[in-house]
């Protein structure tokens, strides 16, 4: 391509919204433009990434015995009110009313729409297991779309779905995937770890997320910092071993005057002790009764958890009314101790070893000190319901745990029988009987993965793209083009350089040499040919690499050795 011809309309300056270093430079590198929030346009240099990455995620997928199909956008409401979703995926689904007024859906995702194709066209076990992938346009309305392309409301994915006989069949495909997505993240270039993740209160035995180091990553991620342990796992599902206190306090129950001292901070600096003293007391609602929560003073609830014991999706806090009903009195002063209103309790595990804690009175400006769990209040069982944090233990070993922020990038899932029983998808097994698939599912943000390399491949000038996903492999720049001799050594190496199939980009345009260089390190292409007057003169190119900003001379016949010895290196 020739830059004189082709739109990439790269900028100088960064759109003061843009907050993350992959934003500002795709919008800086030409590659997107904003038509409202979260949608955007791929410019022609974004697309060749895009394909790139599809190749990628394509060669690797059908590597592995999948098949690519392409299923509709738009669905009928009738599947997603099948499978339960229709109400439960709230208001990120969106939704919209053809003319004769039936209802249907921007797909987000497809297990709907697959799982209709399977019970249609799968009948015999003999045809199992089989996976089927399509790379889509998907359509979430995000609470907050930011960072790009990186959270969008339209976007590409990469989206799989597979269909097994029994649960071992699903585990032994998980695993292939699980090697898949390996494979495709290294060969895009990225730093990378997967993590368990959270399933969901309902349905789903197993998943990990695949999560490219960044510190604008979203996403907090718990991890051994042993190897050969690698426990890792993000934060709403991490499992940790959190150490019991060494200073308890001791003593009889007591009534204290705590005049308008609420928070854990407040309490703890009035009555002069530590926050992990103090007993936290929280009301959540759920579909049905409301609970009490208890967990010690320096830790958080995580609602993922308390999810899953409650085994409840409808679980949030509750409004000031409720606690105030639940509690008898305002809210910061609630406890276990005398509720006014008989509920169940959930007591974290943090409690168990306190001895005697700091609790709320239910009662205005009172808090009662050496309150005993299981002896001043009952504890039916004790929960894992906090949050890990660093520094607490290895569940598997022990070893403290560090905390790292990264972009999920995909994620795989065991989803079991969930949407083939909802929505009645059987096979016929071997015994000849009705039985539903076992289902697994498999996505990769294609957009988000290229935001997500820009977050680790850039530096002050620009990006610096990996040789796999790079929109071109190589720039040819003129030094100055007013220069006959120039020019023509430039035409003849461009088309020696696409007769053998190099990506290259010929910047043609007659503008100043830095103006030129500026723009090749802004759109990260790996390498530039550079042809000047001076080293014609000894018959050299000059030849210099993005990543590292080494630079290299080369006889003019062996310019496209050289970089053929670059871009295959194993040649
Ligand atoms: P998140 O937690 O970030 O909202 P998710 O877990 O809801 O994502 P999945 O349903 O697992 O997303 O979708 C598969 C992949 O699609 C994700 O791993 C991510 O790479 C990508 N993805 C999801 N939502 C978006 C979005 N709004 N914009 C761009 N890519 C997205
Ligand atoms: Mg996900």
């Amino acid at each position: 391509m020739r830059w004189s011809k082709a739109l990439i309309p790269t900028l100088k300056q960064s759109p003061a919204e843009a907050e993350v270093v992959s934003h500002k430079l795709m919008i800086r590198a030409g590659m997107i433009r904003k038509l409202a929030s979260g949608i955007y346009s791929y410019m022609p240099l974004c697309l060749r990434v895009i394909d790139k990455v599809e190749t990628i995620v394509r060669e690797e997928m059908d590597k592995a015995g999948a098949q690519e199909l392409l299923m509709p956008v738009l669905s009928p409401s009738e599947l997603w009110i099948e499978s339960g979703r229709w109400d439960v995926y709230g208001k990120e689904l969106m939704r919209l009313e053809d003319r004769n007024e039936k209802h249907f859906a921007l797909g987000p995702t497809h297990e709907e729409v697959i799982t209709d194709i399977a019970r249609r066209e799968l009948r015999s076990y003999k045809q199992l297991p089989v996976c089927l992938y399509q790379i889509q346009t998907k359509f979430r309305d995000e609470i907050r779309p930011r960072f790009g392309v990186m959270r969008g409301r339209e976007f590409t994915m990469k989206d799989a779905y597979s269909f097994h006989p029994t649960k071992e069949c699903l585990n032994k495909y998980y695993k292939l995937m699980f090697e898949v997505y390996s494979d495709i993240f290294k060969r895009c270039g990225l730093k990378f770890r997967a993590v368990l993740a959270d399933c969901g209160a309902i349905g789903g035995d197993e998943t990990h997320e695949f999560m490219v180091l960044a510190s604008s990553g979203e996403s907090l991620v718990l991890s051994c910092p042993d190897d050969t342990c690698g426990y890792a796992a993000t934060d709403d599902t991490a499992k940790s071993k959190i150490l019991s206190v060494e200073e308890n306090l001791s003593g009889e129950l007591c009534e204290k005057d705590t005049p308008g001292k609420k928070s854990v901070e407040d309490v703890s600096a009035f009555l002069n002790v530590n926050p992990f003293n103090l007993i936290k007391t929280l009301v959540y609602k759920t579909s049905k009764e409301p609970v009490v929560v208890l967990v010690r003073g320096d830790r958080e609830i995580n609602i993922s958890k308390l999810k899953k014991v409650l085994k409840d999706e409808l679980v949030e806090l509750a409004d000031d009314k409720t606690t105030t009903d639940i509690s008898g009195c305002e809210v910061g002063f609630a406890g276990p101790v005398g509720l006014k209103q008989k509920v169940k309790v959930i007591v974290d595990l943090t409690i168990k070893n306190m001895g005697c804690g700091v609790t709320g009175a239910n009662k205005k400006d009172k808090h009662y000190v050496n309150v005993v769990p299981g002896k001043d209040f009952d504890v039916e069982k004790y929960y894992d319901i906090a949050m890990a944090k660093a520094g607490d233990l290895c569940v598997k070993c022990s070893k403290p745990l560090e905390e790292f922020r990264g972009i999920e990038v995909g994620q795989i899932f065991k989803l079991g029988a969930k949407y083939s029983k909802s929505m009645d998808a059987n096979y016929t097994g071997e015994d000849g009987k009705a039985k539903p698939f076992i289902m697994g599912c498999y996505g990769i943000g294609i957009t988000r993965t290229i935001a997500a390399a820009i977050e680790q491949n850039n530096d002050e000038n620009g990006i610096i793209w990996p040789m796999e996903i790079a929109p071109y492999q190589v720039i040819l720049i003129g030094v100055n083009m007013k220069d006959t001799q120039t020019v023509a050594i430039c035409e003849e190496l461009y088309k020696e350089l696409k007769e053998k199939s190099i990506e290259v980009l010929y910047d043609d345009r007659d503008q100043r040499a830095g103006f030129k260089f500026k723009d090749a390190d802004l759109i990260g292409v790996p390498y530039k040919v550079v042809v000047s007057e001076k080293n014609l003169k000894e018959n050299k190119v000059e030849i210099q690499e993005r990543r590292s900003g080494s630079r290299d001379f080369t006889p003019r016949d062996n310019v496209i050795n050289y970089i053929q010895s670059k871009i295959y290196p194993l040649f």
